[in-house]
């Protein structure tokens, strides 16, 4: 660990029962890195993402952000998520909040910014994300695209330390995947530290600085989105990607 690292995971182990789903995980991801994560449905991609905000605990190892060991419980919980946002696959909008309350509720809820404040910035974040003329509107009165870029937006106005996407374009119909895979590379443009599960090889190859390839809940092969799709090192990765390219 270097005074860059922002997410470090040390040996992290995690069961459910009898299911060993993360086996000795060890990652590092550096301040304005972008890691994406990719293997076969079931390796524990999710999980390892949920460990990394604590909505799901671990039975061995390490996981620090900015330095700091993942808070146990309380205040510090809070604190945390601040740190890490995380964009689902299913959105997770407040279905009764419009566009913009959902984007101004945790800064104002969790963080204690003034309502006028956070609404000036949600402005600027759905600005942003090309959707301020919809601020109105329900979640159920948009496109998926769209939802999405509002979960991206209400990730964002919480400031996190780091991003975490797990299969964000994973649920929306074909024409809505680029809309949101464009707000998520200016953002890697922009320097933001993203771990991004994904099967948007395009995506990997375009904005990727380092691609994690996992199965059976290990880190199988790390490497260069370069060196990943043309040459991967192991037979595992070479079969998974000749399914999928
Ligand atoms: P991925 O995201 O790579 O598809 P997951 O992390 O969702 O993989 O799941 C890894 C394994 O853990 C799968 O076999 C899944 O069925 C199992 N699993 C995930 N969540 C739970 C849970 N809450 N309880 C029991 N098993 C789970
Ligand atoms: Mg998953």
């Amino acid at each position: 660990m270097t005074a860059t690292s922002l997410v470090v995971l040390e040996n992290v182990n995690k069961h459910f029962g009898d299911l060993h789903v993360l086996r000795d995980i060890n990652i590092t991801v550096d301040r304005g890195e972008v890691v994406v994560v990719i293997g076969p449905s079931g390796s524990g991609k999710s999980t390892l993402c949920r460990t990394i905000n604590r909505l799901e605990t671990i039975d061995s190892g390490l996981i620090t952000i900015d330095g700091v060991p993942l808070p146990e419980e309380g205040r510090g919980l809070a604190r945390l998520r601040s740190d890490v946002g995380m964009v689902f696959q299913s959105f997770n909008l407040f279905a009764h909040k419009t566009v913009l309350q959902n984007v101004t509720l945790g800064p104002v809820k969790v963080r204690r910014q003034n309502r006028a404040e956070a609404e000036k910035r949600a402005w600027e974040l759905l600005d942003r994300v090309g959707i301020a003329d919809q601020a109105g509107k329900y979640p159920a009165q948009l496109s998926g695209g769209q939802q999405q870029r509002v979960a991206i937006a209400r990730a964002l106005a919480m400031d996190p330390k780091v991003l975490m996407f797990d299969e964000p374009t994973s649920a929306l119909d074909p024409e809505m995947v680029q809309e949101v895979l464009d707000v998520m590379t200016a953002l890697a443009k922009e320097g933001m530290t993203m771990v991004v599960v994904t099967h948007e090889m395009g995506f990997a190859r375009r904005a990727a600085n380092r691609v994690v390839f996992m199965a059976d809940g290990q880190i199988v092969e790390e490497n260069t989105p370069d060196e990943f799709f043309t040459a991967p090192r192991t037979e595992r990765a070479q079969d998974f990607l000749s399914k999928i390219l």
